[in-house]
């Protein structure tokens, strides 16, 4: 049987992707590997911007979310900054007139909404379904599967066939005849949850510091912290005390920081930027992290793919049903994300560049660079623009 459209990946862009399909009469299939009810990165929390609640609103899920205790901390205020230095800027709601600049969202409580809206919609899932390759050719893309069960074995079954392979598995691996650009910033970013002896007030810290960035988001009841540094000094923070550990987070965050008094799941991950050069060819496309992961440190990454998913839907809803998938479809796609997708990656690019070094000769222009932005309406308002919906 010929689908329309199979995404590879029901995280929060495939599930995105397919309940904005699920307003189209289109024969829509969704795999993924983790078993049903299960969330594949539980403990994390994302940074979403304004214009991703936008989305999730028009595919109907905000109201869901919000609903669930604790799953949303909206952002009230940013306050960036830069240790052993001057300049400083400040961007509020208020001033940009919006609801909120972000939100941090807990992934699990992302991932229930997202399921229970698909369980409602037309749209098949399938849950404990591993892909183990995609390959695209002219009449259609394959789709390999390991397993349907919830524990996954070797022995391969019939591919299934689609017009248009979505893969959003969040690392491209299941598209591998992909080109994929890779840099290594040679660091890691320690995450932890932390409590505070006064509520926050809805303020998010992006402090550059000589060491990397380090941003401070509020959190439920607490903060979530994202702490860069080098493996081996991440592994000295990681084998702190709890006491020593807010100790030397409090020294480095400087005063403007919340009084610590508890810190709890401590844990590093590697920071890459890695992006697929060409992610729409042969009949498949990549989304998501599987089309580019980002350094955390302007929280582009994940709303960039939610934007994959909300524009290759309406590409997809725009072509005749014999057309999806088709060359034509996907220079249009390609298209239409290129602006948005390069500046995104190149605006995280260069500021880990700029502002994530330890060379005294570049804070004086990192100050200037802060206090212009603080200074000349314009560029705040772009500069806000862009980190709200992207760069058009
Ligand atoms: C270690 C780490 C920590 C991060 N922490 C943060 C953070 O603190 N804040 C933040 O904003 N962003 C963070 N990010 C980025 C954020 O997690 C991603 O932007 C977001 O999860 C991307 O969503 P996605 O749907 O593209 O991929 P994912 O969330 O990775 O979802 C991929 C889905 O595909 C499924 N899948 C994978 N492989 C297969 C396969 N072969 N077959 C079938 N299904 C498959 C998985 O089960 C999963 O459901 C982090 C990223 C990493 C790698």
């Amino acid at each position: 049987m010929l689908h329309d459209v199979v995404i590879v990946g029901a995280g929060p862009v495939g599930s995105t992707l397919a309940l904005s399909l699920a307003a189209g009469d289109i024969d829509v299939v969704v795999l993924d590997a983790r078993p049903a009810g299960h969330s594949a990165r539980g403990d994390r929390s994302l940074a979403l911007s304004h214009g991703a609640r936008l989305i999730l609103e028009r595919v109907g899920i905000w109201s869901a979310l919000s609903a669930i205790p604790g799953a949303l901390t909206p952002i009230a205020r940013i306050d960036i900054s830069q240790a052993g230095g001057f300049g400083r800027t400040e961007l509020t709601a208020k001033e940009h007139d919006v609801p909120a600049l972000g939100y941090v969202v807990r992934y699990r409580s992302l991932q229930e909404a997202l399921d229970a809206a698909l369980a409602r919609s037309s749209v098949a899932m399938r849950h404990g379904a591993t892909v183990t390759a995609v390959r695209g050719a002219v009449e259609h893309a394959a789709i390999e599967i390991a397993d349907e069960g919830s524990e996954a074995t070797t022995a391969p079954i019939a591919p299934i066939i689609a017009r248009l392979a979505a893969v959003a598995d969040g690392t491209g691996d299941a598209m591998a005849f992909t080109a994929r650009q890779r840099h290594d910033y040679g660091q890691v970013a320690l995450v932890a949850k932390l409590s505070c002896a006064a509520p926050h007030d809805g303020t998010a810290f992006e402090r550059f510091t000589p060491h990397g960035p380090m941003a401070l988001l509020p959190e439920h009841d607490g903060h979530g912290l994202v702490w860069t540094a080098t493996p081996a000094r991440a592994q000295e923070l990681l084998a702190l005390s709890d006491a020593e550990f807010l100790k030397e987070l409090t020294r480095h965050f400087g005063a403007r920081s919340a009084r610590f008094t508890h810190v709890a799941e401590r844990r590093t991950f590697p920071l890459v930027m890695e992006y697929a050069r060409e992610p729409a060819r042969a009949r498949c496309v990549a989304l998501g992290n599987a089309a580019q992961t980002l350094h955390p440190v302007a929280g582009q990454g994940f709303n960039l793919g939610l934007r994959d998913a909300w524009e290759l839907a309406q590409i997809v809803l725009d072509t005749p049903r014999d057309e999806i998938g088709g060359d034509a479809m996907l220079s249009r796609y390609s298209r239409r994300r290129r602006t948005d997708r390069m500046a995104g990656i190149a605006f995280t690019h260069g500021l880990v560049r700029l502002f994530g070094n330890d060379l005294p000769l570049l804070r004086w222009p990192r100050g200037l660079a802060l206090t212009l932005l603080d200074a000349v309406p314009v560029a705040k308002r772009a500069f806000t623009r862009a980190m709200l919906f992207g760069v058009r």
